[in-house]
Parts: structure tokens; sequence; C-alpha cells
């Protein structure tokens, strides 16, 4: 189990902008919001897109139960990480003390089953709470089997999802990154440009939307060693360490990675976006500027080039029908920003913005994107969500999942953009599909029928009418 010191140790995070106010990681929920992920959703959710590894979540059912495959990461061929592993601890494991040698079984089981490269074990509040050491059992399954049994310490209790995320990036960094070197390029690969290996930190493949931007790097010729974590393999994460820069992907959860390879191997990182045709072509030239070849620069300000145009054009027949729609976006992070930019690409008017899990520096990139008196929503209850779009008159919401309910029973039109959706945006071939999902869900046929009065009201207010007029005649006699 973690002691109060090794939390306090990961809340206090230097690369972290909340840092900068307390040392106490994100901010807390405050009472009546919901407080969203435990740690070990946090960790789980990190880590579970490696696709190739058994994750064996150890506790009770309801653990695994509640938070399995929710995101809708996507893999491009193992799909082990599908499979739900669980030690599914019961009152008599606890009672009979176990809890260790049902992890120890589930681990042979795993592994005779499936034969994975590596078994992760994420811990969970019970087994913590009643002393299970975990770190011992992998160590002696990895002995056992010859197979890498990673623990990620993680019952819920620690924290919020954000530590979790954060306990999962330091397993890596602690068990897995350096413990292999990439493979050396296939000889078939002939080239005249120097290919450079990258990293991509915080990247999940949501809907498979990595694979717009991957055929890019590919042609400036980034070798992307891994992605953490969205379509990744064990072996490559193994790699990470011999990267020449690290891009850190849209969100600052897994920030301790980018920060602990710089301090451990001296690698570059810097932070970027793919959302929208501009923070698409910045990221590509922020890799071009850390890896400081002028070759890749030149390169890269022609592929920018080709593809805005290409994409510019392909646009143009959805922006009209877009075109001064206004959109209230409710949304955590770098998002809040990196959205922004990419709805008025589309010349969107973005009404308001979230800004409840956004850094001041996320908050200071908003004000320049839509001026000093932009709306910054902190309070995401339906409530106050409801009333902005009607007091600012959005015709779209565009938020998370979790607040799909609110928009559908409001009536007004919504986009998911969180984690839960089906559709990818990411890169310029991303925009395409966001324009078009925008457009259909704005367009759509249903918000009319459903706004208009129910058949049933319209009949009984002709009705009541029909015997008011029939009681006027009788009484004019
Ligand atoms: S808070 Fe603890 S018991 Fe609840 S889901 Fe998280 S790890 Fe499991």
């Amino acid at each position: 189990m973690k002691s109060t010191k090794d939390i306090a140790a990961l809340l206090d995070e230097p690369a972290c902008e909340h840092n900068k106010k307390e040392k106490s990681g994100c901010a807390k929920p405050k009472p009546g919001a919901s407080a969203g992920g435990c740690a070990f959703d946090g960790a789980q959710i990190a880590l579970l897109p490696i696709a190739d590894v058994a994750h064996i979540v150890h506790g009770p059912i309801a653990c695994a139960g509640s938070s399995w495959d929710n995101r809708g990461t996507r893999s491009s061929g193992a799909d082990l990480y599908r499979i739900g592993m669980t030690t599914d601890l019961t009152e008599q494991d606890i009672v009979m003390g176990r809890a260790e040698k049902r992890l120890f079984h589930a681990i042979k089981q795993a592994i005779d089953t499936y034969h994975p490269p590596a078994v992760f074990i994420y811990n969970t509040c019970v087994p913590a709470l009643i002393g299970d050491d975990i770190k011992a059992v992998c160590k002696s399954a990895e002995e056992r089997w010859g197979v890498p049994v990673v623990p990620i310490d993680s019952a819920g209790f620690y924290g919020t999802k954000n530590l979790g995320n954060r306990i999962a990036g330091d397993a890596m960094v602690d068990y897995v990154i350096g413990t292999r070197d990439p493979d050396p390029l296939p000889a078939t690969i002939k080239t005249n440009s120097k290919v450079h290996d990258v990293n991509l930190i915080g990247e999940y493949n949501i809907a498979g939307e990595f694979w717009h931007v991957l055929p890019l790097l590919d042609e400036l010729g980034l070798r992307v060693l891994c992605t953490l974590s969205g379509d990744a393999r064990f072996r490559e994460v193994q790699t990470m360490h011999k990267a020449e820069v690290n891009m850190m992907v849209c969100s600052k959860a897994m920030v301790n990675v980018a920060r602990k390879l710089q301090k451990n191997y001296g690698t570059p990182w810097f932070e970027g976006s793919f959302y929208g045709i501009t923070d698409t072509s910045q990221a590509l030239r922020d890799f071009a500027k850390s890896l400081n070849d002028v070759d890749l620069t030149t390169r890269t300000e022609a592929l920018i080039l080709r593809e805005e145009t290409r994409v510019r054009k392909e646009l143009e027949p959805w922006k009209v029908r877009l075109k001064n729609k206004r959109v209230l976006l409710f949304t955590g992070g770098v998002k809040s920003w990196s959205v922004i930019s990419a709805l008025q690409d589309l010349g969107m008017v973005v009404v308001a913005t979230g800004t409840k899990k956004s850094t001041e520096e996320d908050k200071a990139r908003i004000r320049e994107l839509m001026g000093e008196d932009t709306v910054m929503i902190d309070d995401g209850s339906p409530r106050a969500l409801l009333k902005i779009v009607h007091d600012y008159k959005a015709d779209i919401l565009i938020a998370g999942g979790r607040n799909m309910y609110t928009a559908l029973k409001a009536k007004i039109p919504f986009l998911d953009i969180n984690q839960e959706r089906e559709f990818g945006y990411e890169g310029y071939q991303g925009m395409l599909e966001l324009v078009r999902q925008l457009a259909l869900t704005i367009e759509s046929p249903v918000w009319k029928s459903v706004r208009a009065p129910a058949p049933w009201k319209v009949s009984a207010d002709t009705a009541s009418f029909e015997g008011q007029s029939i009681r006027a005649e009788v009484a004019n006699g």
C-alpha cells in the first residue's frame, strides 16, 4: 500500500500548472458535485488501451464492473484489453486471508490462457485495506512464469481519477520504460531523410482518431515508438526512453511521464493538440522545431500547405451550413481551448466554454482565442448549463456523455466530445468528420418534431375549443 509520503510526492507534480498554487494536485470536487472516478479508475483508464496486456483488477467484482472498457479506445490488432479480468474477491477470501493467493492464481490463469507479453495488476481499496502485498505477489509470479507482472498500486481511496493517471504513469516509468531498445529500422525502408523516433503521451486513440494523424507522421519520417497508451503494445512502452522528443497530447494527465523521461533520459517534450487545422499544423511544426532538423522543417511546411489547402476546400460546403451557428462548449482541460480553435476554423461562434478542469494557462489561451469578455463556466450543473444555452441562444451543446441527457431532455442538439464518443476528430481528416457530425446533429429533423406540441395536446386544445363553441351556440339559443 502507498504511504502518505508517496501520495504527497505524486500530488506535488512540478510540471502541473495546478501545483503552482498549492501542492495538492488537481482541485477536489466540491460537496454536491459529481466526484468523477477514483484513483483506480484513473489508473485503469490510462493503461487499459495497451492492447496486448492482460489487465487484472485485484478487488471485489464491483470495481471492475463499474469501470471496465469505458473508453472508446481502438486497437489495430491485439484485443486482449477488451477482456475484463478480476480476482473477484468475496467476504470469504477476505475473512480467510486468501486474497493474495487468489491474485497469484489469477495471474497464472491469465498467462496460461492468453500468453500475454505482460500482466498488469491494479490494486483497489479492499486489498489495500487488508494489507495485501501486491508488489511481492507480482515479483514472485514474474519469477515463477517468466512474464513481466507490473503492480499498479491504485487503491480508489488514494485520491481522484487524475491522481490515478499519475500512479499509472509512474508505474510505467518505474517498471516498463527502459527495459528494451527499439527494433532497428526495417531494411526495406529506404529514405534520403533522417528518421526521428518520437513518443506521444496521453494519446488514447479514441474512436481510432489517431489513425488520421499517423500517416502524416510516417510521411515526415517521424517513427512513433509508442503512444501512451492508445493502440500501444507492451514492447512499445518498453522502448519509450529512446525517443528524441515527446509530445503531451491534449492532456496533462500523465505529465509526470514526460517530466521523468526528461529528467532520466534528457528527452525534451512539448504540449500540443491534434484538434483543428491550426493546432494540427502547430503540432507538426513543434515536432520539426524540437528536432531542429532543417530538412524536416521544409518538408513539414510543404505537407501543411498541401493538407490545409485540401481540407479547407473540402470544408467549404459544410462551412456554409454551419457559419455563425452558436455553440456552448462544456469540456475540461486542454480541450476547452483546442476545440474552440477547431470550431472557429469552421466559422462557428463559441458563446461560452467550460473551464472546470482547466489550468490558468488554459484560461489564458481561451481569452486569447475568444477575447477578454468571454464567458467561462465553472458550474456544470444541468440547470446552469441550460440557462446559458437559453441566455446565449446556443444552437448546440458540445460536451461529455454525462451531459447528454441534460441536453436531450431539454430538446437541444448535442454532440459528444469526450472519451465515449463514436467518431474520431483528430487531424485534418478529423475536421471533416467533426463538421459532418455537427451539421447532421444541428440539422436533424428530430428537433422540429420534438419541439412541436404533442399531438394529443393539440387535439385536446381543439376539443376544448369545440366544446366552448357548442356552449356558446346553446347560450345564444
Ligand atoms: S473507490 Fe475503491 S472500491 Fe470503489 S471502485 Fe474505486 S477502487 Fe473500487
